[in-house]
């Protein structure tokens, strides 16, 4: 079985504000490698540094791998949402960090991100509710302002949810199973 260092809900460091990367040097290389093997070994289509223990802001996407043959992995440094639509939409989530379960959760219908590339290049990537990559931009960024779906939950969804991942935890989930 696969030994992974993800960290998992409620620990501290999930509801911590990650760092803005500064350094585009070897170090930031070699965690966006750790990422994004991390990131496939648990079948996740993201993955924020915060949930490998790591404070900084990074974030690994890929929302369109089905196998080995097409990964296509996004590296998005110090991401943020620079534009959001007025509409929502609430659509289900699962986290790598609170495995076992998927939740409901309120999102933008519409956004645009601007972030950095690894050479510390600016760039910006829009998606709306149609894409996976929608709700996944949202979810990632929330990581790195240590925000779960949890702190997205209206309190009688929480005290539900919360309950149901501890039934999850306590049937054996690991990082990658859904439900
Ligand atoms: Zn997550």
């Amino acid at each position: 079985m696969f030994e992974c260092d993800i960290v998992l809900s409620p620990n501290p460091l999930l509801n911590e504000v990650a760092q803005p990367i500064e350094d585009f040097g070897k170090s930031t290389h070699e965690l966006a490698k750790e990422m994004t093997k991390t990131m496939y070994a648990s079948n996740g289509v993201g993955l924020a540094a915060n949930q490998i223990g790591v404070l900084q802001r990074m974030v690994v996407i890929d929302t369109t791998y089905t196998s080995n043959k097409d990964k296509n992995p996004m590296v998005l440094i110090n991401p943020e949402v620079i534009e959001h639509s007025d509409e929502t939409y609430f659509g289900p989530e699962g986290c790598l960090s609170i495995p076992g379960v998927s939740f409901d959760i309120e999102r933008y219908a519409k956004v645009k991100v601007r972030a950095q590339n690894l050479k510390g290049e600016f760039f910006e990537i829009e998606a709306d509710k149609e894409e996976l990559l929608c709700k996944c931009l949202q979810h990632e960024i929330d990581h790195i302002n240590g925000i779960t779906m949890f702190e997205r939950m209206p309190t009688m969804q929480r005290i539900k949810a919360v309950k149901a991942y501890q039934e999850a935890l306590s049937r054996g989930a690991v990082p990658g199973d859904v439900e």
